[in-house]
């Protein structure tokens, strides 16, 4: 089950993933509203945790994007003030629920799992395998496959090639792979992107004629069988 959580502050951010990862989740973390926009509108949360107060955008604003843009992902609000008319607001801009900080882990772990029980209509079991063409990912083995062929990758070039696998055809910039598969603390100058591309290409592209991964110039990488 993953579970996106939209939060600025990082002993709330340590708090919270320390918590849900223990109960078995797999937790995202977006530090901004537009990043929380992008990321909740790819659809494979089960819940979304928003903060109201984000250094962009104010979180009720990330939720009534995300609820027009279609993203019905169950969506728990935090605050820190406890006002009736924040969380009349709050509710008014699509969320489920609404908690104050400080609040106990329990209590927001029982508020989730309410949650997703709710959204349940909507929980789509998370997909284990992605093919693009020939190419097959297989999430819970761990193995890489190309026709026949079976590629070996490091930990993270496969990390590299699920990122682009989970989302076929979609540009993902530097930025983006650096967070989603070194994290935060990369550094953003490095050119380690580019390296493990390069190497990535060599396993699962130079012997074949169709090229899968794609280098958008100017932009970023994406992949996909045209
Ligand atoms: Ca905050």
């Amino acid at each position: 089950m993953r579970i996106l959580l939209v939060e600025d502050d990082q002993r709330i951010v340590d708090f919270v993933q320390r918590g849900l990862k223990a109960e078995g989740y797999t937790v995202e973390v977006a530090r901004s509203g537009l990043e929380a926009i992008t990321l909740g509108a790819e659809g494979k949360f089960q819940a979304i945790i928003l903060d109201l107060g984000l250094p962009d955008l104010n979180g009720r604003l990330v939720c009534e994007h995300l609820r027009n843009s279609g993203v019905g992902t169950p969506i728990l609000m935090l605050t820190a003030r406890d006002t009736v008319q924040d969380k009349v607001t709050g509710l008014r801009s699509g969320a489920d629920d609404y908690m104050t900080k400080p609040f106990a882990f329990e209590e927001l772990l029982a508020r989730i799992e309410v949650l997703m029980r709710r959204g349940g209509a909507e929980i789509k079991p998370e997909i284990k395998e992605f093919r693009i063409a020939d190419l097959i990912l297989n999430g819970e083995t761990h193995e890489v496959r190309r026709g026949e062929a079976i590629i070996d990758l490091t930990p993270k070039e496969f990390a590299l090639l699920e990122c682009f696998m989970r989302m076929p055809g979609k540009v993902l910039s530097r930025t983006r792979i650096l967070e989603q598969v070194w994290g935060y603390s990369a550094d953003p100058l490095t050119n380690v992107v580019d390296v493990y591309i390069r190497q990535l290409r060599r396993k699962i592209d130079d012997d074949y004629d169709l090229k899968l991964l794609k280098t958008v110039r100017g932009f970023g990488y994406k992949m996909d069988d045209s």
